[in-house]
């Protein structure tokens, strides 16, 4: 996410949507083909795909908001069939997940929304009792340990974010589903809030498989993560499917409904590139034609792009977030800098392919998401990189103060610039330790060993030991956990 506001105009790039500034002004790429036509294949089989192992995953409680997701639950595919009713900002759906049971248990524990209403539930084509209460969907039906499951769910209603757990200006109107005053809709949901519109296990350890059909009455469309694999006009209503081939945690999951064109650009490499924005506005807006260019650059530095597709969806709000596939973005003028572009797609190798198994390790994310945003307005500066990290390290320690150490944050203030800028000075120091070669062999070696995987910090840390043969437990506990920034060499 991107991270807004920063001090003394400083940039913040966060994860959800801190926002990084630093005048970046930079070239915009022409767009290619405007397609405002509407495709015309066939809607798509929304069968689950037939090799779900990709998706099976350890999951786990969360250490810092353990009320979210359930170990027991290891989901490995949701289609999500979804129309929406702008005039009545009513959301209908059918909902099949399938998932496999970590455990016995004698009811399926979900999150999900209690102002939608459900209207059935089944459990392997048998009808199942159901309560919400609060944010905990219980569906009676046992479980045993190590099975597959079908939950299909068809429910109905209003969707309203949830309160975050965020001093963030830019989540002030909570996480999840949020409807614009025009009655579009689009998704903001880290460290949570998928809840909010689909029943998930809503942890980011679960990474599972995704196939949506979104509705809506034409000439709005449905955007979600993904490929588009059918656009189509039934009785009225624009019907797209799409399909998710590599499995995404739920915070990166985004579908959003509104009167949208789209561009079609390309990578150098060949990764097919979507804009999809205002149908009344430039059909590029702010950088956002600068995405070729950040794939390119960030594929010099971090090897290929790890999935087969990428987008921006520019919605009505003020933050950034690096939803799997299909960037979201608020559209402000910073929110759509290029800074902003390459931040939230260098999280596709940091984020999104590699997630962090547990929620104290959202500085893997964002650490190293602002380090190569660092390296990024450094080049466009013309300035070194340790030069930016030393205009960086004037405000970090205050951020450190203001909100906890990067790896034990406070939970109330989750998504702040502590975990942004202290690990990219981190990394700066650890470049500077082990020196160039070694460095760069780590930040292209472990998103592509840990290819559409979760891990832990000892995990990933134990890993750099074993790879740079260097003894790095005091150095990375001080840089994590200590309440005061370690000395800089
Ligand atoms: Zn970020």
């Amino acid at each position: 996410m991107t991270r807004a506001a920063g001090p003394a105009g400083a940039v913040l790039a966060c994860c959800l949507a801190l926002a990084a500034c630093g005048g970046t002004d930079a070239p915009a790429s022409p767009g290619t083909g405007w397609s405002g036509g509407e495709p015309t294949s066939s809607p798509s089989n929304s069968a689950p795909p037939g090799d779900l192992a990709i998706a099976r995953n350890e999951t786990r409680e969360d250490s810092v908001y353990p009320a979210y997701g359930d170990p027991l639950v290891d989901a490995l595919h949701y289609d999500l069939d979804l129309a929406w009713s702008p005039e009545e900002e009513r959301l209908t759906a059918t909902e099949t997940l399938t998932f496999r049971a970590t455990g016995d248990a004698a009811a399926i524990p979900l999150d999900f929304n209690e102002q939608l209403a459900i209207a059935s539930a089944s459990v392997d084509g048998t009808p199942a009792a159901h309560r919400v209460e609060g944010h905990d969907l219980t569906v009676e039906h046992p479980l045993e340990e190590g099975r597959q499951y079908e939950l299909v769910l068809e429910y109905a209603g209003t969707p309203a974010p949830a309160p975050s757990p965020s001093q963030r200006a830019d989540f002030a109107q909570g996480v999840g589903w949020s409807i614009t005053p025009e009655h579009e809709t689009w998704t903001l949901q880290e460290p949570y809030g998928a809840f909010t519109w689909y029943a998930v296990n809503d942890h980011p350890s679960d990474k599972a498989l995704y196939d949506f059909t979104l509705s809506v009455p034409a000439p709005w469309s449905g955007v979600a993560n993904g490929v588009l694999t059918s656009s189509t006009i039934e009785g009225g209503r624009s019907v797209n499917a799409w399909h998710l081939a590599e499995p995404a945690s739920s915070y990166l999951v985004t579908v959003a409904f509104g009167d949208f064109q789209h561009t079609d650009l390309e990578s150098a490499s060949g990764v097919p590139i979507q804009i999809w924005t205002d149908a009344d506005g430039e059909p590029t807006p702010g950088d956002t034609a600068y995405a070729p260019e950040a794939i390119d650059w960030l594929e010099r530095i971090l090897g290929p792009y790890p999935f087969d597709s990428f987008g921006i969806v520019v919605v009505d709000n003020d933050s950034g977030m690096e939803t799997q596939t299909m960037v979201t973005l608020g559209d402000s003028a910073y929110s759509l800098s290029a800074a902003v572009v390459v931040h939230e797609a260098a999280h596709h190798w940091y984020g999104d392919t590699v997630t962090p198994a547990d929620w104290s390790d959202v500085w893997m994310n964002e650490g190293m998401a602002m380090y190569l945003q660092g390296m990024w307005e450094a080049e466009q500066e013309g300035i070194a990189v340790a030069r930016k990290m030393d205009e960086w390290a004037s405000f970090e320690a205050d951020l450190r103060a203001q909100s906890g150490p990067p790896g034990a944050f406070d939970p109330a203030q989750f998504g702040d610039g502590n975990i942004y800028y202290g690990p990219a000075l981190m990394w700066q120091e650890l470049r500077e330790r082990v020196g160039d070669a070694a460095f760069f062999a780590l930040l292209r070696e472990w998103p592509a060993a840990q290819a559409n995987d979760t891990a832990d910090r000892r995990e990933y840390l134990d890993w750099i030991e074993q790879t740079t043969g260097e003894e790095l437990t005091s150095f990375f506990d001080g840089w994590l956990l200590d309440r005061t920034t370690p000395d800089r060499d």
